[in-house]
């Protein structure tokens, strides 16, 4: 078995449709590094995207699941119930943002979490109407992808999509639309498609993860706050790439002091079991009727043990004082660099989550250079990711228990891969 014949077999027993970057099968992986099939090495800059901020198979959390695989692995939550689950619903109703009575529900994926979010919001305010942004993702099921604010590839030939849902720019001061123009689009939103008191939720990601890693400004947070106060709309903070540490705080929204009435969660809550879930206001989260949340696999005890480990580990570690620190040090490359890279036209980033974007020598956004870069840095053994609406963006991910010495030689690679 080799990369070359498991490459034909892939494309002769599974779609198309499912897009997949790497021409290589991984073996093994340990922290930040990944072998292939072929014994080849990789630092790995993507972490399963923003999946594993503590790592690859970090030992607290492999030793939980192991610890819990010899008790049981499975009884459905819903069914006969268990301790861990009601534990971490604590742990987080206590660490996300807002002193005010919380609980949580735990689900299986991103898109699951979004899902359930607007449900919630939907039987709390009894309105049927969701707000979500330009540029944003919120998943791939027919209603967060109505949410997403991306067209190509997510939408394609996949409509009709669920009605009652808009969308209003996302700042993004290097794209000429401000604060002030997004704040505009909402006004006239209310003014020409939808009555504000149909709106049952407006959702944002603080940052914007697929859309470019686009920051949303504290003073824009704390305007939307004021609106949807204005309005009884519920905000909701899409924290499903922004969560856990990345930005340099357990949470991207704190950064603001804004305190949503609901929150989603997922990818790097439990370092590589799917697991995600929805923390708000307790009388929010109480207004759909027993049974009307959950799922067969929702809140899965082998999910749930890595993501306590998950949580001591990013107390422990101080993850997110690193991710400051990394992101701090990756930030400062990139920018020493822009003399000798002209195509270089913003670095930018809040803790680690840090990104470079690429225009051409007409200022237009250039999505093969941002090609280029990626694929030069495959070459010599760099995982990266793009992302953007115009695919013009360069995202980092490692993980935020990276060893120095890995982390310096990913910027040695990267750096000679800028440099073209
Ligand atoms: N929301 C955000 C902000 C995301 O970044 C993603 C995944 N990239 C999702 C939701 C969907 O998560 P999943 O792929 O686990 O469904």
């Amino acid at each position: 078995m080799n990369n070359q014949s498991l490459q034909q077999r892939r494309l002769a027993a599974s779609p198309r449709g499912i897009g997949v970057m790497c021409p290589f099968y991984a073996d093994r992986a340990q922290n930040a590094e990944l072998w292939d099939i072929e014994g080849r090495r990789y630092i790995d800059f993507a972490a399963g995207i923003a999946v594993l901020n503590t790592g690859h198979r970090h030992p607290r959390v492999t030793q939980a699941i192991a610890a819990q695989l010899d008790r049981f692995t499975h009884t459905c939550y819903q069914v006969v119930p268990y301790e861990s689950y009601v534990r971490l619903a604590e742990r987080i109703n206590a660490a996300t943002p807002g002193t005010h009575a919380k609980k949580t529900a735990f689900f299986t994926t991103g898109a699951e979490a979004v899902e359930n979010a607007i449900k919630i919001a939907r039987a709390a305010t009894g309105r049927p109407a969701v707000i979500a942004f330009g540029g944003a993702f919120h998943g791939r099921t027919l209603l967060t992808m109505a949410m997403t604010g991306k067209v190509a590839p997510y939408k394609i030939g996949f409509g009709p999509f669920p009605a009652d849902v808009y969308h209003v720019p996302f700042p993004h001061a290097l794209h000429g639309v401000t604060e002030q123009d997004s704040l505009r689009a909402l006004d006239t939103l209310f003014k020409t498609d939808v009555d504000p008191a149909r709106v049952a939720a407006l959702i944002i990601e603080p940052v914007q993860g697929e859309g470019g890693f686009n920051a949303a400004p504290p003073s824009f947070l704390r305007a939307l706050r004021e609106y949807c106060d204005k309005y009884g709309i519920l905000l909701i903070a899409d924290e499903v790439q922004t969560g856990f540490a990345r930005t340099g705080k357990l949470f991207a929204v704190e950064h603001s002091g804004v305190v949503p009435d609901l929150m989603t969660f997922a990818k790097s809550l439990a370092g590589g079991m799917p697991l995600s879930g929805v923390c708000g206001r307790a009388e929010i989260m109480d207004a759909p009727a027993p049974g009307g949340l959950g799922g067969t696999y929702a809140g899965n005890p082998l999910a749930l043990a890595a993501a306590h480990a998950v949580l001591d580990v990013i107390e422990e570690e101080q993850l997110a004082a690193r991710a400051q620190v990394l992101g701090e040090r990756l930030t400062s490359r990139l920018q020493a660099l822009r003399a000798d890279v002209p195509q270089i036209s913003e670095v930018r980033g809040l803790g680690a989550m840090v990104a470079v974007e690429f225009a051409d020598a007409q200022g237009q956004p250039d999505a093969a250079q941002a090609c280029a870069v990626q694929q030069r840095a495959l070459e010599r053994g760099l995982i990266l990711l793009t992302c953007g609406v115009y695919g013009n963006v360069i995202r980092f991910l490692f993980p935020l228990t990276i060893e120095d010495a890995v982390f310096e030689e990913a910027l040695d690679i990267l750096q000679t891969c800028l440099r073209g």
